[in-house]
């Protein structure tokens, strides 16, 4: 099969057999439920793309393993190309969906693993690397989405794994068969779970000994026994239900987290990429949170593009595009969203070949790019309000906008100027309000901040790999300073 269009896309994903839960009820279908389907449609969109000939490049990569072309999101990095085209893949998808398009994480997790598995195979001869490159050649072939689950509940922050009060707040191994592992825990935040056909599983962060047994990394279909997921609320989510496509600001396209349960489910022996060696758990979460740190130099910046063009619409439709503040505005935004940009594209083209035979991103870079990430969509977030107006956040709803009564009114009142529709005013007011603080805030606003690691993570990330020392020489040396 190799690339699956998006219909076909779809269609595998009713097959699967999932646990959905959401408000307290089973989803008998989350492909057609009507809060889940827009998140779905980010995914297809992923497949659509790379269907398409002037996307080929960017959308798809030929597979060493293989030889076969398949998507990019499946692609283990062979070149700083790869790593750059990853970055400009994931800013185009961005603009075409403005919200998240989940598949990136599993991605991510493929490469991370694909170097640590190789490296602890070397160490201690055990058949990781092996396990792995079988689970990706038949990801590859059926060109499945893969979620990538790192992020553990995590109890009391101030305690490791094993000390904790409940020992399942971080997921672990807690029995050993001699044709695999039963694991109990929980992955929190999952992006893009119930649109996946498999998740790889790793730990959350570095460990110790006494932690062995949540040092374990694995993969398994999303439908496997034991697995369920409680799907996260978003901010105005129900007006999916309402029936009027205009109020959710992007009806077609959206982003879904779940906290996925994980009730003693079977691991078989190929299935298992890491398995009590704890001193590299710390290897594979910062390979992980560093390719994750640079793909947000192309997701955020992709959506940041519509939101962007939908402030710059915005003061169009106000009738003041011309004034000197709107037009610096908009050149602010686009100054702080092509920085982030250049970050992604700076830490992939100073990537590096691993042992393994995979490009890995320049890690100083990556987290600095991450870094910014967790602040300029605020800036740039701040700006669309300001451009925007009031109405973005107090406009009445369509129903009121199409009634006969008072519908006339609030196209009477609400219009801008006058050769615009104030149908067409409010709909990019609602895209605004979308990307600011409806449901594609969770993506754009929040999961800038904490996705990948919240702002501490990088700036210890940054400390470390920053070469304080090797400044002072520097310093020193120009100011003829001999200790
Ligand atoms: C929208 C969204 C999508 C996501 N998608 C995924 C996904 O697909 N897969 C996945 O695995 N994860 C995902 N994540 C999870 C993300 O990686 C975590 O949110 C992040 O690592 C922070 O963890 P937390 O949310 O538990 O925050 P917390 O750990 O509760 O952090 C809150 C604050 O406490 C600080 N803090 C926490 N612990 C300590 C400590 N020990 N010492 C000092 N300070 C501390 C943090 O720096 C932060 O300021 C997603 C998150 C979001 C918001």
């Amino acid at each position: 099969m190799a690339l699956m269009t998006g219909e076909q896309y779809v269609e595998s994903m009713r097959k699967l057999n999932m646990q959905v839960y959401m408000f307290g009820k089973k989803i008998e279908c989350p492909v057609d439920d009507p809060i889940l389907r827009p998140s779905l449609n980010s995914v297809k969109m992923t497949y659509d793309l790379a269907q398409l000939p002037e996307y080929q490049d960017l959308m798809t990569a030929v597979s060493p393993y293989t030889g076969k072309r398949v998507n990019r999101f499946t692609h283990i990095h062979q070149s700083t190309q790869d790593l750059m085209n990853k970055v400009k893949m994931q800013r185009l998808l961005g603009q075409k969906t403005a919200a998240c398009f989940q598949r990136c994480v599993g991605m991510d997790a493929f490469n991370a693993v694909f170097s640590t598995t190789y490296d602890i195979d070397k160490k201690y001869g055990t058949t990781y690397h092996e396990n792995f490159k079988k689970f990706l050649l038949n990801v590859q072939e059926l060109d499945y989405t893969v979620d990538g689950a790192m992020t553990d509940p995590k109890g009391d922050r101030g305690l490791a794994p094993h000390a904790q009060a409940d020992p399942d707040l971080f997921l672990h191994v807690v029995e050993r068969r001699p044709d695999g592992i039963v694991v109990r825990g929980a992955k929190a935040h999952q992006t893009g779970f119930i649109n996946s056909h498999e998740v790889i599983v790793m730990p959350t962060m570095a460990m110790g000994e006494d932690d062995k047994d949540y040092a374990v990394a694995f993969s398994c279909p999303t439908d496997a026994e034991g697995i369920f997921m409680i799907v996260g609320r978003q901010s105005c989510d129900t007006r999916k239900l309402e029936g009027a496509e205009m109020d959710t600001g992007n009806p077609t396209f959206g982003g879904m987290e779940a906290l996925v349960i994980f009730d003693d489910v079977f691991i078989p022996n190929d299935r298992i990429y890491l398995n009590g060696e704890f001193e590299f758990a710390g290897v594979l979460v910062e390979r992980f949170a560093g390719y994750h740190r640079q793909s947000y130099g192309g997701c955020k910046v992709g959506v940041g593009d519509v939101l962007i063009g939908a402030a710059a619409v915005a003061a169009d439709y106000n009738g003041c595009p011309k004034v000197s503040h709107i037009k610096d505005k908009i050149i602010e935004m686009q100054h702080l969203n092509e920085t982030l940009f250049a970050c992604g594209i700076a830490c992939s083209a100073l990537g590096t070949k691993t042992e393994s035979g995979n490009y890995l991103i320049d890690l100083l870079l990556a987290n600095v790019c991450k870094q910014n990430v967790t602040r300029f969509p605020y800036e740039i977030v701040r700006l669309a309000e300001d451009i925007a107006g009031g109405l973005m956040v107090t406009a009445p709803s369509e129903k009121d906008l199409r009634d006969p009564k008072i519908g006339p009114y609030v196209d009477k009142y609400l219009r801008g100027v006058a050769s615009v529709s104030t149908e067409n005013r409010l709909k990019i007011l609602r895209l605004i309000e979308n990307l600011s603080l409806g449901t594609a805030a969770v993506g754009y606003r929040t999961e800038s901040m904490h996705g990948a690691g919240s702002p501490q993570a990088q700036r210890i990330m940054i400390s470390r790999q920053g070469n304080l020392r090797m400044k002072k020489a520097l310093a020193k040396e120009i100011a003829h300073i001999k200790e």
